[in-house]
Protein backbone atom coordinates (compact mmCIF):
# COMPACT_ATOMS: atom_id res chain seq x y z
CA UNK A 1 0.00 0.00 0.00
CA UNK A 2 1.16 3.97 -0.28
CA UNK A 3 2.23 5.05 2.71
CA UNK A 4 2.28 8.57 4.22
CA UNK A 5 3.24 10.33 7.49
CA UNK A 6 1.39 13.83 8.30
CA UNK A 7 3.65 16.38 7.75
CA UNK A 8 4.67 18.96 10.89
CA UNK A 9 1.89 20.96 12.52
CA UNK A 10 3.21 24.25 11.94
CA UNK A 11 4.04 23.27 8.19
CA UNK A 12 0.57 22.54 7.72
CA UNK A 13 -0.39 25.23 10.03
CA UNK A 14 1.15 27.60 7.60
CA UNK A 15 -0.09 26.18 4.59
CA UNK A 16 -3.24 27.70 5.87
CA UNK A 17 -2.16 30.95 7.36
CA UNK A 18 -4.16 33.15 4.65
CA UNK A 19 -7.50 30.91 4.81
CA UNK A 20 -10.68 30.96 7.13
CA UNK A 21 -12.52 27.98 5.68
CA UNK A 22 -11.01 25.40 4.72
CA UNK A 23 -12.16 21.55 3.98
CA UNK A 24 -10.56 18.96 4.90
CA UNK A 25 -10.62 16.13 3.04
CA UNK A 26 -9.72 12.42 4.64
CA UNK A 27 -8.99 9.34 2.09
CA UNK A 28 -10.68 6.21 3.75
CA UNK A 29 -8.26 3.69 1.95
CA UNK A 30 -4.46 3.43 2.19
CA UNK A 31 -3.38 6.35 4.21
CA UNK A 32 -6.33 5.03 6.65
CA UNK A 33 -4.51 1.72 6.75
CA UNK A 34 -1.27 3.40 7.52
CA UNK A 35 -3.38 5.93 10.43
CA UNK A 36 -2.55 9.09 8.66
CA UNK A 37 -4.80 10.51 6.82
CA UNK A 38 -8.68 8.72 7.39
CA UNK A 39 -11.79 10.05 9.28
CA UNK A 40 -10.09 9.96 12.55
CA UNK A 41 -6.97 11.94 11.57
CA UNK A 42 -8.83 14.12 9.70
CA UNK A 43 -10.77 14.70 12.97
CA UNK A 44 -7.53 15.16 15.19
CA UNK A 45 -6.13 17.43 12.54
CA UNK A 46 -9.19 19.83 12.74
CA UNK A 47 -8.92 19.84 16.70
CA UNK A 48 -5.24 21.02 16.97
CA UNK A 49 -5.88 23.53 13.88
CA UNK A 50 -8.82 24.91 15.49
CA UNK A 51 -7.05 25.30 18.69
CA UNK A 52 -4.07 26.56 17.63
CA UNK A 53 -5.48 29.52 15.11
CA UNK A 54 -8.09 30.77 18.09
CA UNK A 55 -4.94 31.27 20.26
CA UNK A 56 -3.79 33.26 17.49
CA UNK A 57 -6.96 35.10 17.64
CA UNK A 58 -7.27 33.82 14.04
CA UNK A 59 -10.20 31.84 13.74
CA UNK A 60 -10.78 29.23 11.28
CA UNK A 61 -13.58 27.25 10.42
CA UNK A 62 -12.84 23.70 9.50
CA UNK A 63 -14.67 21.17 7.47
CA UNK A 64 -15.02 17.55 7.52
CA UNK A 65 -14.97 15.17 4.90
CA UNK A 66 -13.46 11.48 3.67
CA UNK A 67 -13.85 9.98 0.79
CA UNK A 68 -13.59 6.01 0.18
CA UNK A 69 -10.79 7.27 -2.58
CA UNK A 70 -9.20 10.89 -3.48
CA UNK A 71 -7.38 8.76 -6.58
CA UNK A 72 -10.81 7.85 -7.93
CA UNK A 73 -13.08 10.33 -9.53
CA UNK A 74 -16.44 8.88 -8.97
CA UNK A 75 -15.57 9.62 -4.90
CA UNK A 76 -14.74 13.08 -5.97
CA UNK A 77 -18.18 13.91 -7.10
CA UNK A 78 -19.80 13.99 -3.34
CA UNK A 79 -17.27 16.98 -2.50
CA UNK A 80 -18.62 18.93 -6.19
CA UNK A 81 -20.99 20.77 -3.79
CA UNK A 82 -19.22 20.74 -0.51
CA UNK A 83 -16.06 22.72 -1.72
CA UNK A 84 -17.90 25.52 -3.06
CA UNK A 85 -18.46 26.41 0.24
CA UNK A 86 -15.03 26.71 1.03
CA UNK A 87 -11.68 29.21 -0.05
CA UNK A 88 -9.16 26.65 0.57
CA UNK A 89 -9.04 22.16 0.93
CA UNK A 90 -6.80 20.34 3.13
CA UNK A 91 -6.51 16.73 1.98
CA UNK A 92 -4.86 13.96 4.09
CA UNK A 93 -4.22 11.77 1.25
CA UNK A 94 -1.25 10.39 -1.13
CA UNK A 95 0.40 13.00 -3.62
CA UNK A 96 -1.59 11.15 -6.23
CA UNK A 97 -4.92 12.14 -4.56
CA UNK A 98 -4.14 15.74 -3.61
CA UNK A 99 -3.03 16.44 -7.51
CA UNK A 100 -6.58 14.54 -8.14
CA UNK A 101 -8.42 16.71 -6.17
CA UNK A 102 -6.82 19.87 -6.98
CA UNK A 103 -7.29 19.26 -10.95
CA UNK A 104 -10.93 18.51 -10.12
CA UNK A 105 -11.31 22.36 -8.39
CA UNK A 106 -8.65 23.96 -10.12
CA UNK A 107 -10.38 28.02 -8.94
CA UNK A 108 -9.54 27.23 -5.24
CA UNK A 109 -5.95 26.03 -3.65
CA UNK A 110 -5.55 22.67 -2.82
CA UNK A 111 -2.83 21.82 0.41
CA UNK A 112 -1.17 18.46 1.00
CA UNK A 113 -1.28 17.44 4.49
CA UNK A 114 0.94 14.56 4.27
CA UNK A 115 4.24 13.56 3.11
CA UNK A 116 3.95 10.40 0.65
CA UNK A 117 6.80 8.01 1.51
CA UNK A 118 6.12 4.85 -0.71
CA UNK A 119 4.68 1.62 -1.76
CA UNK A 120 5.56 -0.75 1.67
CA UNK A 121 4.77 -3.66 3.24
CA UNK A 122 3.12 -3.50 7.47
CA UNK A 123 5.28 -4.93 9.39
CA UNK A 124 3.21 -4.41 12.75
CA UNK A 125 0.30 -1.37 13.74
CA UNK A 126 2.19 1.62 12.74
CA UNK A 127 5.52 0.21 11.03
CA UNK A 128 5.76 -0.10 7.67
CA UNK A 129 8.82 -0.94 5.71
CA UNK A 130 9.40 0.56 1.77
CA UNK A 131 9.56 -2.44 -1.00
CA UNK A 132 8.78 -0.92 -4.44
CA UNK A 133 9.73 2.44 -5.91
CA UNK A 134 7.06 1.47 -8.79
CA UNK A 135 10.17 1.37 -11.41
CA UNK A 136 7.96 -0.27 -14.06
CA UNK A 137 10.37 -2.62 -14.81
CA UNK A 138 9.84 -5.35 -12.26
CA UNK A 139 13.30 -7.82 -12.24
CA UNK A 140 12.06 -9.57 -8.78
CA UNK A 141 11.78 -12.64 -10.73
CA UNK A 142 15.91 -12.48 -10.95
CA UNK A 143 16.57 -11.29 -7.89
CA UNK A 144 14.63 -13.39 -5.02
CA UNK A 145 11.80 -11.54 -5.10
CA UNK A 146 13.89 -9.09 -3.48
CA UNK A 147 13.98 -5.59 -4.94
CA UNK A 148 17.69 -3.79 -5.57
CA UNK A 149 15.92 -0.40 -6.47
CA UNK A 150 14.09 -0.04 -2.80
CA UNK A 151 16.83 -2.08 -1.23
CA UNK A 152 20.47 -0.86 -2.42
CA UNK A 153 21.22 2.24 -1.49
CA UNK A 154 22.70 2.83 -5.31
CA UNK A 155 19.67 1.05 -7.11
CA UNK A 156 22.06 -1.24 -8.78
CA UNK A 157 20.45 -4.06 -10.89
CA UNK A 158 24.23 -5.80 -10.90
CA UNK A 159 25.52 -5.72 -7.56
CA UNK A 160 27.29 -5.95 -4.78
CA UNK A 161 29.14 -2.71 -5.46
CA UNK A 162 32.55 -2.82 -4.30
CA UNK A 163 31.13 -1.00 -0.48
CA UNK A 164 29.60 -4.35 0.62
CA UNK A 165 30.66 -5.64 3.77
CA UNK A 166 30.19 -8.70 5.61
CA UNK A 167 26.16 -8.77 4.48
CA UNK A 168 25.98 -4.72 5.15
CA UNK A 169 25.62 -1.88 3.03
CA UNK A 170 28.44 0.84 3.03
CA UNK A 171 26.18 3.75 3.81
CA UNK A 172 25.21 2.15 6.77
CA UNK A 173 26.17 -0.53 9.33
CA UNK A 174 22.51 -1.39 10.12
CA UNK A 175 21.87 -1.46 6.67
CA UNK A 176 21.49 -4.99 4.95
CA UNK A 177 23.46 -4.77 1.56
CA UNK A 178 20.53 -5.65 -0.68
CA UNK A 179 22.36 -8.02 -3.29
CA UNK A 180 23.75 -9.61 -0.63
CA UNK A 181 20.42 -10.49 0.38
CA UNK A 182 19.71 -11.21 -3.23
CA UNK A 183 22.76 -13.88 -3.39
CA UNK A 184 21.76 -15.76 -0.17
CA UNK A 185 18.17 -15.89 -1.17
CA UNK A 186 19.06 -17.01 -4.78
CA UNK A 187 21.77 -19.20 -3.45
CA UNK A 188 19.17 -20.63 -0.69
CA UNK A 189 16.86 -21.78 -4.15
CA UNK A 190 19.42 -22.80 -5.90
CA UNK A 191 19.91 -20.59 -8.42
CA UNK A 192 23.09 -18.56 -8.26
CA UNK A 193 23.51 -19.27 -11.82
CA UNK A 194 20.36 -16.16 -12.47
CA UNK A 195 22.63 -13.41 -10.42
CA UNK A 196 25.22 -13.73 -13.00
CA UNK A 197 22.54 -12.74 -15.65
CA UNK A 198 23.78 -9.04 -16.61
CA UNK A 199 20.79 -7.29 -16.56
CA UNK A 200 21.00 -4.26 -19.04
CA UNK A 201 21.20 -0.77 -18.56
CA UNK A 202 17.75 0.42 -17.34
CA UNK A 203 15.41 2.89 -19.17
CA UNK A 204 13.86 4.13 -16.42
CA UNK A 205 10.26 4.46 -16.77
CA UNK A 206 9.51 6.54 -13.79
CA UNK A 207 11.04 10.05 -14.64
CA UNK A 208 8.22 11.31 -16.42
CA UNK A 209 4.07 10.70 -15.39
CA UNK A 210 3.44 7.44 -16.68
CA UNK A 211 -0.24 5.94 -17.64
CA UNK A 212 -1.61 2.00 -17.36
CA UNK A 213 -3.66 0.66 -18.79
CA UNK A 214 -4.84 -3.00 -18.14
CA UNK A 215 -5.11 -4.67 -21.39
CA UNK A 216 -8.47 -5.64 -20.87
CA UNK A 217 -9.79 -2.17 -21.00
CA UNK A 218 -7.87 -1.15 -23.81
CA UNK A 219 -9.66 0.46 -26.64
CA UNK A 220 -9.94 -1.77 -29.64
CA UNK A 221 -7.44 0.55 -31.73
CA UNK A 222 -4.70 0.82 -29.56
S1 LIG B 1 12.01 -3.91 -9.24
FE1 LIG B 1 11.50 -3.03 -7.27
S2 LIG B 1 10.85 -0.93 -7.72
FE2 LIG B 1 10.78 -2.06 -9.64
S3 LIG B 1 8.62 -2.76 -9.72
FE3 LIG B 1 9.86 -4.44 -8.85
S4 LIG B 1 9.63 -4.15 -6.64
FE4 LIG B 1 9.02 -2.20 -7.59
S1 LIG C 1 26.79 -2.22 -0.51
FE1 LIG C 1 25.12 -3.43 -1.39
S2 LIG C 1 23.22 -2.31 -0.91
FE2 LIG C 1 24.96 -0.93 -0.53
S3 LIG C 1 25.14 0.24 -2.42
FE3 LIG C 1 26.55 -1.52 -2.60
S4 LIG C 1 25.35 -3.15 -3.59
FE4 LIG C 1 23.90 -1.59 -2.91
Amino acid sequence: MIVAKRKPFEEIKNLLKDYKKVLNVGCGTCVAVCLVGGEKEVDVLNAELDMARKLEDNPIELGACTVERQCDREYLAELDDKVKDYDAVLSMACGVGVQFLAERFPDIPVFPAVDTSGLAVNQAVGWYEERCRSCSSCVLGLTGGICPVTMCAKGLYNGPCGGTNNGSCEVDIDQPCAWYMIYERLQRQGRLDVIKQLHQAVEWQNQVPRTLIQPGYKKPEE
